[in-house]
């Protein structure tokens, strides 16, 4: 039965909303022409389609409509003649008769079946996004999202939070990313930059003493896009006072679990958390992928005084590939391949057969080289066990990626597994000049026992930052913030920031740390990942309105695009020709 609010001055109700309930009355319903097919000489069935889905219409034959017309329909619901019901469909019991039609709009013939059994060129599907979006299939994905925002938003306004809109022309932030500059009219020469985080005004907003911030922030960077990336994206952006990471992972944790349940009428249960270590020592990754096993097993003791090349490695680590013996000696060839491209000497193969151990290097082993390989991760006769002998970091990379390439499904295949990932480095390598660069980003607190090490061995310093992981995505990072100016000088100048500098880009920060800034710590998740993956897709154009395609263009509006000379002349910028 219909909703009151679907009742406006043009309709009595949605075209979904007509059942069997309603058989002998009169209802006016609009929408779209979804399809016409002409019956006997004088009648027409017509497939009335608006956001809630479709109703049979039938009309005189005489009446012109076409696909996509805007029509209103007076009529009576009637039963459908036996024989004539649609299971499939909610409205498929009944059919408006005796109908009025009133051609609110014509239209073109649109340059593509509206029909999701269509696989649809997708960038005729971005030309045209505002028909796209007619497609049950993107309806029903942006009313998902707007399910998952209403229930984070619902989540956080019940943890006490506050929502708190920042700038969008803003200054530039040190978060690694590459940041859109917009040109000052006003003061010619000089620009604005787009936020790629709320970072430091949400941080501003503890020391303004709001305690608890959030808010659906659009967050812009000039990136190369991917399927899990565009250059403006929304996230979930959090910060807390008083609190430790635990608490803002408990908040995080809430309103991932709200959205979840929201999406899927499942509320998992708590989420797990491990290492960063450990993630790297079992997984390869600082994002792993916990919906199946072949996790990385170290079997460098039993190579410890190996004779064989091969293995003579610090690290030596091994999985176990169920069922894998069938591969054939070119899928062995092809992950070879990829194990070299990721920096390894090589990828060491042994099918484990009622024989023994079939590979090229079985004969170089030793009895309990051979029985350890036999044995890793439980292995069984028919699997295979695949190797990678390096350094540490070489050999988990390594076969974490190859754990990957063989096992992954595809990334919005459930279940849905969670995982925290915690005690992340402060620094990850060395940049051009040899400083450390930030792993999270400069305003992530070291951790306690690590701040010795800041100016002796920066790589070994521990941070106290974390992120979450679903099904191997990152979806989100967060860290427990810097608040004392003394120390966050003292990270800007591991980063090779000079204090001058600091001074000059950040003096507006470090000024706000010295006038009683809390302690206080913070996250962010993406709200378009976490909508994809709920929505089982694999692309986040798909739960996006108005995306842009992989090389950053609208398709529809044609942006980026040039402006005029006036404008050009106004902002006092000269555009040099093409290179
Ligand atoms: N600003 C960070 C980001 O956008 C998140 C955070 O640390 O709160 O990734």
């Amino acid at each position: 039965m219909a909703d009151i609010f679907e009742k406006t001055s043009m309709r009595d109700m949605l075209c979904g909303s007509v059942d069997e309930t309603l058989v002998g009355t009169s209802v006016t319903v609009c929408g779209w022409v979804a399809r016409r097919r002409e019956h006997g000489e004088h009648l027409a069935f017509v497939d009335l389609r608006d956001r809630s889905g479709v109703v049979q219409v039938v009309v005189d034959g005489s009446v012109d409509v076409r696909s996509e017309y805007v029509i209103k329909v007076t009529g009576t619901v009637t039963a459908r003649p036996e024989g004539t019901v649609n299971a499939a469909l909610p409205t498929g019991k009944v059919e408006i008769t005796n109908c009025t039609v009133e051609i609110l709009n014509a239209a073109e013939a649109p340059p593509f079946q509206l029909d999701d059994r269509n696989d649809i060129d997708e960038q005729v599907r971005l030309k045209y996004r505002y028909l796209d979006l007619r497609r049950s299939q993107m309806q029903n994905n942006l009313r998902l999202r707007a399910k998952v925002l209403r229930a984070v938003r619902a989540a956080m306004d019940r943890q006490g939070f506050c929502e708190i809109e920042t700038p969008l022309l803003w200054a530039p932030t040190p978060e690694g990313a590459r940041e859109f500059v917009v040109p000052s009219r006003l003061h010619p020469g000089d620009f604005y930059v787009l936020p790629q985080s709320p970072q430091i005004a949400k941080q501003l907003t503890m020391v303004g003493g709001f305690d608890r911030y959030y808010q659906v922030a659009r967050c812009l960077r000039d990136e190369d896009l991917r399927a899990d990336r565009q250059f403006e994206f929304t996230q979930l952006d959090i910060e807390a006072s008083f609190v430790t990471q635990d608490d803002v992972m408990r908040f995080i944790s809430e309103a991932v679990l709200d959205a979840a349940e929201a999406a899927t009428g499942e509320r998992p249960s708590t989420i797990e958390s491990m290492t960063w270590t450990d993630a790297q020592d079992r997984y390869g990754v600082d994002k792993p992928d916990l919906r199946f096993g072949m996790t990385l097993q170290n079997v460098s003791a039993a190579f410890a005084g190996t004779d064989v090349k091969a293995f003579s490695a610090p690290c030596v680590k091994a999985i176990r590939v169920r069922g894998g013996a069938d591969f054939t000696r070119s899928r062995l060839d092809a992950l070879t391949e990829q194990a070299k491209g990721l920096g390894a000497k090589g990828l060491a193969w042994f099918r484990v057969t009622t024989d023994g151990l079939d590979s090229p290097l079985e004969r170089f082993l030793s009895d309990a080289e051979k029985l350890a390989i036999r044995a890793v991760d439980g292995a069984e006769i028919g699997d295979l066990i695949l190797m990678v002998a390096d350094d540490f970091a070489t050999a988990s990379k390594v076969l974490g990626q190859i754990r990957l390439a063989i096992g992954a499904p595809p990334v919005s295949q459930g279940p849905h597994r969670y995982v925290w990932v915690t005690e992340f480095p402060m620094f990850e390598g060395l940049d051009e000049d040899g400083n450390p660069m930030a792993a999270h980003h400069p305003f992530t607190m070291p951790h306690p026992d690590d701040f010795d090490l800041m100016e002796t061995d920066p790589l070994k310093v521990r941070s106290q930052a974390y992120d979450l992981v679903l099904n191997g995505w990152e979806l989100g990072s967060g860290s427990v913030r810097i608040h004392r100016s003394d120390i966050q000088a003292r990270v800007f100048r591991s980063l090779g920031i000079s204090d001058e500098e600091a001074e000059n880009r950040f003096g507006f920060l470090l000024g706000a740390f010295r006038y009683g800034a809390p302690p206080h710590a913070g996250f962010a998740f993406g709200v378009d990942r976490l909508v994809a993956i709920f929505a089982g897709e694999e692309n986040i154009r798909e739960v996006i309105a108005f995306p842009k395609t992989q090389s950053g263009s609208d398709l529809m509006t044609g942006a980026p695009k040039q402006i005029t000379e006036r404008q050009i002349r106004d902002l006092r910028i000269k555009i040099q020709p093409k290179a």
